[in-house]
């Protein structure tokens, strides 16, 4: 069985997570912002495979 999310807060500039099985994750904020899926950051494909999108530039202020 996959351990549950059992807790997240912000602990400086890293995301940490608690999981149910008592380990505990910590992700910058850089490193999730950089991997975005969303259609803004990642792009899109429409059927015909031309790809919209993903041209966002990040400044500082995306890492803080
Ligand atoms: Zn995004």
């Amino acid at each position: 069985m996959q351990p549950g999310l059992e807790n997240m807060t912000v602990i400086g500039n890293e995301l940490a997570l608690r999981w149910t099985d008592q380990l505990e994750s910590y992700f910058p904020f850089e490193f999730l912002r950089k991997r975005c899926p969303c259609a803004l950051c990642a792009g899109e494909k429409d059927i015909l495979g031309n790809v919209y999108g993903g041209t966002v530039k990040l400044g500082r202020q995306a890492f803080s």
